[in-house]
């Protein structure tokens, strides 16, 4: 049996999957607004979610919505600031009498989708979230990849290439650079592209529905954002070379943006033909306690 824990900012949510994936349970919480009662929140909801799975000293991972400083194990860039700086890997370890595994929430999608959803199968996914961020994770023959410096996959921050005369330089972005894929392709920044060219602020939801009834502003804008996400993707492509690309975020629910984006790879990919399967995720909003979860893959036990 396995434990996945997804910190969030508001909510902790755990799982217990059996072998195969099946969920035998699963918990939810509200997050306390410090850090030792976060500890205590997350070991009392382990315990709960495996009374409730009828097990005992399963395996625990946790998704946090932040990073981990490489060589000290300790918390930085999390939104739940009262985490920074904390060695939350080492104290749960210490509270649960256990070894406890810990990543980014982008790495646990990843991990979700390539190990039993639309990655299932492939050996290099890049799993991407396209939200109120941008973010990724890559896994490889089902493991998360790290990387040196704990930052594999975090393409958000990156330039968006191969820019266009009357892209330069891009939006500001809050990491205080300029033309950041993030601030194109998550959903405020798609909002904020469509209200550049139209003069109107308007949710991405109703973009997307215009668009849909034809409405040739919010087509063009639709339109702008596919290409950007290909060009995107497209040099990922170059230097990874996945398998499987599986998009995830609330832009993800896009009708048939990954049909779409695939048809647009051709034109930025350095090669004669592009294989790489791009799909849409399988278990959505569940893929951060799945991919915790799957931090102690099948036949990696402790
Ligand atoms: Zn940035």
């Amino acid at each position: 049996m396995r434990v996945g824990v997804d910190l969030g900012g508001t909510k902790i949510e755990a799982i217990v999957l059996a072998p195969g994936g099946v969920e035998r349970a699963r918990q939810r919480v509200a997050t306390p607004r410090s850090y030792e009662e976060t500890l205590v929140a997350i070991d009392q909801l382990v315990r709960d979610v495996e009374r409730g799975a009828d097990t005992r000293d399963a395996t625990v991972g946790v998704g946090i919505p932040g990073a981990i400083v490489p060589g000290t194990g300790l918390v930085k860039n999390a939104n739940s600031t009262w985490l920074n700086g904390q060695p939350l890997g080492a104290d749960l370890a210490d509270r649960l009498g256990r070894p406890v595994r810990l990543t980014n929430d982008a790495n646990c999608f990843a991990l979700s989708e390539a190990t039993d959803g639309a990655g299932a199968g492939a050996g290099v996914v890049f799993g991407v979230i396209l939200g109120t961020g941008v973010g990724g994770g890559i896994v490889v023959g089902g493991r998360v990849l790290d990387g040196a410096n704990l930052v594999a996959g975090e393409w958000g921050h990156n330039p968006l290439p191969w820019l266009a005369p009357d892209e330069y330089p891009g939006p500001d972005c809050y990491c205080g650079k300029r033309g950041c894929i993030e601030s194109w392709l998550s959903g405020p920044g798609f909002e904020a592209d469509h209200a550049r060219c139209t003069g109107r602020s308007t949710p991405s939801r109703e973009i997307v529905a215009a668009a849909a009834a034809g409405e040739p502003a919010s087509r063009a804008s639709l339109a702008r954002y596919h290409d950007r996400l290909a060009r995107a993707l497209a040099s990922v492509i170059n230097l990874l070379d996945p398998d499987a690309i599986v998009l995830g975020g609330g832009m993800s629910n896009v009708p048939a943006l990954a049909d779409d984006v695939t048809a647009l790879l051709p034109r930025h990919v350095f090669s004669d033909s592009v294989v790489t399967r791009v799909a849409r995720n399988v278990h959505g909003d569940s893929s951060g306690v799945r991919g915790a979860a799957w931090l102690w893959p099948e036949g990696d036990g402790r």
